[in-house]
């Protein structure tokens, strides 16, 4: 039986992750770290990471690797004896090879990604209708004036009109869904088809389900 306790969450933007984030941590006991929502917290607060963040969330281009890849290893030292979750990273392979290699400098390794595959029309439609909270990083999907987590006044992400959102899901295409492969390679990918609009609940399920085949196998 393998034993689960460093997570990857890959998915598209808008597809749902965020939720699924939250069903996963609290299911299987994990420390969740969204690189997107650790920035956006970072650019409300105007901290100098923020300012520099900002100029590439503004543009919807991913932030450098040496950004995010130093916060993601202080942060990996800092919660070695936990169960985590990371969601948004790695987004790139090369990501992924160092989080493998620092992961492997603390005696640990990725031990699942799950991966929510969720057709390009559902998550146009969803894309339409979203909101962030810049205080909790909590997503909504049905235009919340307030945050249903922290009641803080939500937004609509910058990088959400249609030109960005198209950048943003080209990069995902092209450099995020081979981090897919990268983990497939390892035998460690758990795959999640979703093309018909329904209760974030039931994909839970299916992801449930789906983990609980990996841990057999
Ligand atoms: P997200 O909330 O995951 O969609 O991330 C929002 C934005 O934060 C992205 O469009 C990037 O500009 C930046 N970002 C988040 N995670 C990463 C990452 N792993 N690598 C580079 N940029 C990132």
């Amino acid at each position: 039986m393998k034993s689960l306790k460093r997570f990857i969450l890959v998915g598209a933007p808008a597809s749902g992750k965020g939720t699924q984030s939250s069903f996963l941590s609290t299911t299987y006991d994990l420390k969740p770290l969204s690189t997107g929502a650790l920035l956006r917290a970072e650019v409300a607060a105007g901290s100098p990471l923020g300012l520099e963040a900002k100029k590439y969330m503004d543009a919807a281009m991913f932030v450098p690797d040496e950004v995010v890849n130093g916060i993601v290893a202080q942060w990996l030292i800092n919660n070695k004896e936990s169960g985590c979750l990371l969601d948004g990273y790695p987004r790139t392979v090369a990501q992924a090879q160092t989080l493998d290699a620092e992961l492997s400098k603390l005696g640990l390794a990725v031990d699942i990604v799950v991966y929510l595959n969720v057709s390009a029309e559902l998550i146009e439609a969803r894309m339409l209708r979203r909101k962030a909270c810049p205080k909790c990083g909590e997503t909504t999907r049905n235009g919340e004036e307030l945050c249903p987590k922290c009641g803080a006044p939500m937004i609509v992400r910058t990088d959400d009109n249609p030109e960005a959102f198209a950048k943003r899901r080209k990069d995902y295409e092209t450099l995020t869904l081979p981090v897919v492969d990268h983990y497939r390679a390892q035998g460690k990918v758990v795959q999640i088809d979703v093309t018909e609009e329904g209760e974030p609940e039931a994909v839970s399920a299916r992801i449930a389900a789906a983990i609980e085949e990996y841990v057999k196998a």
